[in-house]
């Protein structure tokens, strides 16, 4: 007789959760549970369900729900509009952030993702690097780091820890998409790469484009050029009885479709 074939589809600490929604969480790796607040042994489904029907779970949960039942009414108006912004941050917003995060963590849990990392500063003039993962149609933005120093080794040191919360195993990412900065290449070349050895490194192309176009602007030979399309422009701009002579220049000499004579604009021939 042949062996008995293994199930195939792994059981990991996120399909537990999945399979009991709404009375465990993950919290750094281990299976808590919501109304007892403490972690249960989650590889064999006997011992969840033993827990589940326990004296104190069940003591625990009803306390939980009349807790929350509690909870509504004080932040609910009788009249069932929304409560105040404050109250809202207080008690919403840390369940709500958390909820997001648990279906980011499900969304790319053990997948080959991408890795897109950009940095930009916010208006207190901090950095902070965006990280962002990809996986099928799924484009999501699962961290914003705020660095004091931004080098090849900080950005290393932001990522890592990124792909341990959402359970990606190193060997399956397999690309890293960022800017052309030489501290995101080194970064890639010396830190990455050694440890994720199947990663490839895709430099953003729109990132090359806007390069490519501020390098022309600045071009020192094009000076000429660039003065001819200005006064072009200047002597059409403030003349429309001079566009109109174009325009009849253009049917005299039998262009079907005379169309208003396109004038340079340095600032959005990039953009
Ligand atoms: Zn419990």
């Amino acid at each position: 007789m042949p062996p008995k074939r293994q199930k195939t589809s792994a059981v990991t600490v996120y399909t537990r959760v999945k399979e009991y929604k709404d009375i465990f969480h993950v919290d750094n790796g281990l299976f808590f549970c919501n109304y007892c607040d403490l972690s249960v042994e989650w590889k064999h489904k006997s011992t969840i369900d033993a827990h589940c029907t326990s004296k104190k779970h069940l003591s625990q949960q009803k306390l939980y729900i009349a807790n929350e039942r509690n909870k509504n009414q004080q932040t609910l108006r009788k009249d069932g509009t929304i409560s105040q912004a404050p109250t809202l941050c207080q008690i919403y917003l840390f369940r709500v952030f958390n909820k997001h995060l648990e279906s980011l963590k499900t969304i790319f849990d053990l997948k080959p993702i991408s890795i897109i990392m950009d940095e930009t500063s916010d208006n207190c003039a901090r950095s902070v690097v965006n990280t962002l993962f990809v996986f099928h149609t799924h484009i999501k933005l699962v961290s914003v780091n705020f660095l004091e120093q931004v080098n090849n080794s900080t950005i290393g040191q932001t990522l890592l820890p990124i792909l341990t919360f959402y359970n990606i195993p190193l060997n399956l990412s397999c690309l890293f998409l960022s800017d052309s900065a030489a501290y995101m290449k080194k970064c890639y070349r010396n830190v990455l790469k050694p440890i994720i050895l199947q990663l490839i490194h895709l430099p953003c192309i729109a990132h090359i484009l806007n390069l490519i176009g501020e390098t022309w602007r600045d071009f020192s030979q094009f000076s000429l050029l660039k003065t001819f399309l200005a006064k072009i422009k200047d002597s059409f701009v403030k003349s429309p009885a001079r566009k109109a002579r174009y325009i009849t220049h253009l049917r005299m000499n039998e262009v079907a479709l005379p169309y208003k004579i396109p004038l340079s604009n340095k600032t959005h021939w990039n953009s």
